[in-house]
C-alpha cells in the first residue's frame, strides 16, 4: 500500500483519541514548566501507541521523549502543551500536542520499512522561558536530521516569519518618604518607570516595522501617600535578526538608564529566560509540506504575502538554527479572534480546530514520507534545488 495511505489509516484509527486529548488539554490548561498533568496524559497515549517513552526527559520534569524506529535519519516532531495564564490554551498548543502525537503514530509503523527513526519530543514552556533552548542545551536535538511542528493560527502560512526576542526585567530603586509632608526627601521610582515608558514610546517613531518593544509595570508602588521606593517593569524586545535585536536592545536599555539618571534612582536590567532567535524555514521541507497540504485540501499561504511585522516569536526558531526545521501555521477559522485571546482558545476545539489537528498531523507525516521515499535527507538544510 502507498505509505501515505498507511499513515492516513493509522492516524484515522486514533483520530478520536487525539481530539479527546486536545479537548482534555483545553479543559486542563497548565502554564510553562507546570505541565505535569498535560505531559503525563500525552505520555500515557504515546506508550499505549507503542512508543518507547522516556519521561521525564533531558533533565526537565515536564519534557518527554517518545521514540520509534531502529535505524536511519532521525525526525523530531515537537509537541508543545503549555498554556497561558488567565487565557488558557489561547495559543492552541493543545492542537500542537495532539497533531504531533498523530504524526508520530502515523509514521511509527513505517519507520523501519522506510529507514528512519521518529521521535515525538515533548517540549515544555514555549510561552515563557524557552523550553526548547533548555532541551537544545541538554543535547535533545543532537544528530537530528529534521525537526517540525505545526501551530494553530487565524491563517494558513507554510513558512511564517518569527522575530528574535529578548525578555528583560527592570527594577528601579529610589527612596521612600511622606508624599506630602517631605516629598523632597524621597526618590520616586514610579517616576523613573513612567519616564522609561514614555521614552520607549517616543523611540518607536524611529523603529522598523519588525522592531517591537512592549512592556508593563509589574510593580508600581504601594500607597499614594508614600513616595514609591521601588518599581518593576517587564519588557520584550523583538527584531527581525539577532544583530538588529542587539542594536535595538541597546536603544531600549538607554531609555531605562536615562530615566534612572533623570530621577536619581538606580536601575537593574536583567534578562528573563532565554533569547529566542529569528526563524529559518527549511526550503525543501516547506515545499514538500505545501504540496502535501494541497493534497489534503488545505492550500498554504506564503510569508511573502504577509506583513513581516505581524509576527510573534518562538523557541522553535532556535531549533531551526541547528536542525532543518519547519513550523507551518494552520488556520482554524478564528478571525477576528487571534492567538492569545480567549475566543481563539475556544476555536481550537471546534470542527475547524480538529481539521487543523488532522491536516497538521498528516501534512507533517506525509512530508517525512516524501523525504524518506525520495531519499532526499542530504538535501535538507540547504537551498532548494
Ligand atoms: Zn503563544
Ligand atoms: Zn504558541
Amino acid at each position: 500500500m502507498d505509505p501515505k495511505h498507511v499513515v492516513r489509516d493509522r492516524f484515522s484509527a486514533v483520530e478520536s483519541d487525539l481530539k479527546g486529548i486536545s479537548r482534555w488539554l483545553y479543559d486542563n490548561p497548565e502554564p510553562a514548566y507546570q505541565e505535569h498533568a498535560s505531559s503525563a496524559r500525552l505520555v500515557e497515549f504515546l506508550r499505549s501507541a507503542g512508543f518507547a517513552v522516556e519521561y521525564p526527559a533531558w533533565g526537565l520534569e515536564t519534557a518527554f521523549d517518545a521514540r520509534a524506529g531502529s535505524s536511519g535519519p532521525e525526525v523530531v516532531i515537537c509537541a508543545e502543551y503549555d498554556a497561558l495564564p488567565e487565557v488558557g490554551h489561547a495559543c492552541g498548543h493543545n492542537v500542537i500536542a495532539a497533531a504531533a502525537c498523530g504524526a508520530g503514530v502515523g509514521l511509527a509503523g513505517l519507520a523501519d520499512d522506510l529507514g528512519f527513526r521518529i521521535r515525538v519530543l515533548g517540549t515544555p514552556a514555549e510561552e515563557s522561558y524557552g523550553g526548547k533552548i533548555d532541551l537544545i542545551e541538554a543535547g535533545a536535538f543532537e544528530g537530528a536530521a529534521a525537526a517540525m511542528m505545526v501551530h494553530p493560527s487565524p491563517e494558513d502560512v507554510v513558512d511564517p516569519s518569527f522575530l528574535a526576542v529578548a525578555h528583560i526585567d527592570i527594577d528601579f530603586h529610589g527612596k521612600e518618604s511622606h508624599a506630602s509632608f517631605r516629598p523632597q526627601l524621597g526618590v520616586n521610582a514610579l517616576d523613573a518607570a513612567v519616564q522609561a515608558y514614555v521614552s520607549i514610546s517616543t523611540l518607536r517613531q524611529s523603529l522598523y516595522n519588525t522592531d517591537k518593544v512592549h512592556g508593563v509595570i509589574t510593580h508600581g508602588g504601594g500607597a499614594p501617600n508614600v513616595i514609591p521606593p521601588h518599581t518593576s517593569m517587564a519588557f520584550y524586545v523583538r527584531a527581525a535578526t539577532m544583530d538588529r535585536l542587539s542594536e535595538l536592545k541597546q536603544r531600549v536599555e538607554a531609555c531605562f538608564e536615562a530615566a534612572a539618571l533623570a530621577t536619581g534612582c538606580s536601575v537593574e536590567i536583567k534578562p528573563r529566560g532565554h533569547t529566542y532567535t529569528e526563524m529559518h524555514n527549511d526550503p525543501l521541507m516547506v515545499e514538500m509540506y505545501a504540496a502535501n497540504s494541497e493534497l489534503l485540501g488545505r492550500p498554504m499561504g506564503r510569508a511573502l504575502h504577509h506583513d513581516p511585522g505581524a509576527a510573534g516569536s518562538t523557541d522553535m526558531a532556535n531549533v531551526s538554527r541547528i536542525v532543518p526545521t519547519i513550523h507551518p501555521m494552520l488556520g482554524i477559522n478564528s478571525y477576528p479572534a487571534v492567538n492569545h485571546q480567549r475566543e481563539f482558545a475556544a476555536h481550537t476545539v471546534t470542527p475547524d480546530g480538529e481539521q487543523a489537528l488532522r491536516d497538521g498531523a498528516l501534512g507533517m507525516a506525509w512530508t517525512v514520507v516524501d523525504i524518506a521515499t525520495t531519499g532526499r535527507w542530504n538535501d535538507l538544510g540547504g537551498a532548494l534545488a
